[in-house]
């Protein structure tokens, strides 16, 4: 039997993907690389804007007149199931089966599987196989927060964290199988252990996880301003191998508009927790996420976060435009009254005002050099043993080196630490060089090795 999974959304969605291949691989199917030549085809679906419903109902759109063709099975899983699917069933009746994010069992039943014995919500005993050197792993479950315009706490339910041992026994995997970073997921990751009986926090997991021998970096997603702990920053500032990046949505930059999504801070609330961190980590990577055009959002309003993101100057924003999500309090309550031009208007202006941002912060790095793990090894002869390479920096940045450069980026591969000197930079990416010979692949059970101080955040 075959499989095929399609995915859209976040690392969530991701790596439940993963894991779930790795589960129906560990039960002897076979992965099919097109819907076509699948028997069993699992849409893992995102409803977090409506653009993302979107393009799963034109791809089930697509499935119905596959499968007026053959019979094969349609599982739906993911954030647009909700615990009631009548609605879901009367539109898409060919649709085998519906199934709520993590939860894989009805999948298995589908297609003739007891899934007594593998299944279970996170398939504890099951690791995804990784594709590359780096790899997600979720540590928290939900969220408890019910912001006013958010769907995510009644599709995936409230905040439940993994243990530290069963987290950390599947870090240890992903480092067997050549990860070299791993990025903690959770809708409000610093949240993490509240839900847990001995109270464990975040800081208590980075430690946890830190000395593993071959991993050399840790990351986490996404963070609340409410969940910023002094002691968790302190973690991140004191371990080496944590990146000093942080995703920290602030979503608008006026507090009446705060109150009316309920995000539990005001904008000087907000700005505090930024200064501790900037304060005890200067080189620090900041993004943020910004929803304009939200629920009678004034051109005020709306100037009142343009000034913050120009003031903050943040890494990276990711800015969304308001789309009422069916079932949340904001749609229940909450006229969606901006007029879509004046909402793509403001979506225009922030992305202007970020890029200019981004290249200016990615210019002071003309010159200087930056620690890259190398990512990607995509095709193309550029001489013996010439490729073009790509990685990030510890901050996140996408770096390119190799490529049209003349040098041979001899010895550099996917997993491997090296130091590159930016030429060339965007809002969106550097390009550099190797600064010197890349260090030799590392084998799996030694140290990150140790960076100079002034690489530390970059
Ligand atoms: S913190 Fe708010 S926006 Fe984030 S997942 Fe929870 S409810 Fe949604």
């Amino acid at each position: 039997m075959r499989y095929h999974i399609w995915t859209i959304g976040c690392q969530m969605n991701k790596a439940d993907s993963d894991k779930l291949a790795a589960g129906l691989e560990r039960l002897g199917l076979e992965e099919a690389a097109c819907p076509e030549e699948a028997d069993l085809v699992v849409l893992n679906t995102c409803s977090v804007r409506q653009h993302a419903e979107e393009r799963a109902i034109s791809k089930l759109g697509v499935l119905r007149k596959l499968k007026s063709r053959r019979n094969f099975t349609i599982a739906v899983m993911g954030c647009m199931v909700g615990p009631r699917t009548d609605d879901l069933r009367r539109r898409f009746p060919y649709v085998d089966v519906f199934t709520r994010p993590q939860e894989f069992d009805p999948i298995l039943e589908a297609i003739g599987i007891d899934g007594e014995d593998v299944g279970g919500e996170f398939w504890p005993r099951t690791f995804s196989i990784p594709s590359g050197p780096t790899a997600y792993v979720p540590v928290v479950h939900g969220c408890d927060k019910f912001c006013s315009y958010c769907i995510v706490p009644y599709r995936r339910g409230r905040q439940r964290s993994r243990p530290i041992a069963e987290v950390k026994e599947e870090v240890e995997h992903f480092v067997g199988q050549g990860v070299r970073e791993v990025t903690l997921l959770g809708q409000t990751v610093e949240a993490y252990g509240h839900d847990l009986p001995a109270g464990p926090d975040l800081a208590d997991l980075l430690r946890a996880l830190h000395d593993i021998d071959g991993l050399y970096r840790l990351r986490f997603l996404t963070s609340h301003p409410r969940d910023m702990a002094d002691r968790i920053l302190r973690a991140v500032a004191e371990l080496p191998k944590v990146c000093q990046y942080f995703s920290l949505p602030v979503q608008s930059g006026d507090d009446g508009v705060l109150e009316r999504m309920r995000r539990g801070y005001t904008v000087a609330e907000y700005r505090q927790k930024l200064d501790i961190l900037r304060g005890l980590m200067p080189e620090a990577a900041v993004s943020t996420d910004v929803i304009v055009g939200f629920c009678g959002e004034t051109e005020a309003e709306f100037r009142h976060t343009y000034d913050l993101l120009a003031e903050l100057r943040f890494d990276k924003v990711h800015v969304a435009a308001y789309s009422p999500r069916p079932g949340t309090i904001a749609w229940r309550r909450l006229p969606d009254d901006v007029p879509r031009e004046v909402k793509r208007e403001r979506l225009r202006a922030v992305e202007e005002l970020q890029a200019r941002i981004a290249g200016e912060i990615n210019s002071t790095l003309l010159g200087r050099t930056v620690e890259v793990l190398v990512e990607e090894e995509k095709g193309g002869r550029l001489g013996a043993s010439a490729r073009p390479l790509g990685g990030r920096t510890r901050s996140g940045k996408l770096v390119h080196f190799g490529g049209t450069h003349p040098e041979p980026v001899e010895g550099a591969h996917p997993g491997d630490l090296v130091d590159v000197v930016v030429e060339r930079a965007s809002p969106w990416s550097l390009q550099g060089r190797l600064a010197g010979a890349a260090t030799p692949r590392m084998a799996g059970g030694q140290p990150a090795p140790e960076r100079p101080a002034g690489l530390a955040a970059l």
